[in-house]
């Protein structure tokens, strides 16, 4: 059986977390998309053109352990504004999506533009403030010296730019669960996530 589970919001909304945990609970499949266009974004900081490396990225270029950085998504966020990049990345995740056993994908476009037949579509959200502080903890946690503000106002930047683009901007899909995590904890929300899927299984 196929099933897609579409995961789609902003930065450090809580949209990893929630995935990988459905995924485990269902025994599916996950793809962080978002770090196709790390990989991506990274390859053009090495000095390549970014189209050509999204038309040949490799499986090893997702291992490259500045991905999860702070330079990897502003990056991320320039190369996944050209359509090229984009195209170029589609037919894998939509291959993903569909494979057999189900599947769980996070990203931005998930539910609106690579899946728009995706079983089940959650928008996964939280304020600004709350984005932030969590994406700030975890930098700090990691041995980051970073300032709360620079947080902000580095997601805001990222947010804003992937909202604004043409091709696939970010935005919730018509039929998409909202689900804001601001006052919820990673249990709350993960139960959130497992009722609205629930519903849609047949
Ligand atoms: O989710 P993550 O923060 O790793 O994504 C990094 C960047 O990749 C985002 O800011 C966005 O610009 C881009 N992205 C995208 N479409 C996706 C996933 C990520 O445009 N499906």
């Amino acid at each position: 059986m196929a099933f897609t589970v579409a995961i789609d919001g902003p930065a450090a909304a809580g949209k990893g977390t929630i995935a990988r945990a459905v995924a485990d609970h269902f025994g599916f499949a996950y793809l962080d998309t978002g770090l196709l266009y790390r990989a991506v974004g990274q390859r053009m900081l090495d000095g390549e053109d970014p189209v050509a490396a999204a038309e040949a990225l490799r499986a090893e270029d997702l291992d490259h352990p500045d991905l999860r950085g702070a330079e990897a998504a502003q990056a991320a966020s320039k190369v996944a504004a050209i359509p090229e990049v984009r195209a170029a990345l589609l037919d894998f995740q939509r291959a993903f999506s569909r494979r057999l056993g189900g599947a769980v994908l996070d990203g931005r476009d998930i539910g609106t533009v690579i899946c728009p037949e995706a079983e089940a579509k959650l928008y996964v959200t939280a304020s600004d403030e709350t984005r932030a502080a969590r994406r700030h903890k975890e930098l700090v946690a990691n041995g980051r010296e970073i300032g709360f503000d620079e947080v902000l106002a580095e997601l805001r930047e990222r947010d804003a730019r992937d909202s604004a683009r043409a091709t696939a901007p970010l935005k919730p899909a018509e039929d998409a669960v909202m689900i804001d995590t601001s006052d919820m904890t990673i249990e709350q929300a993960f139960v959130a996530a497992i009722t609205a899927i629930s519903q849609r299984m047949p």
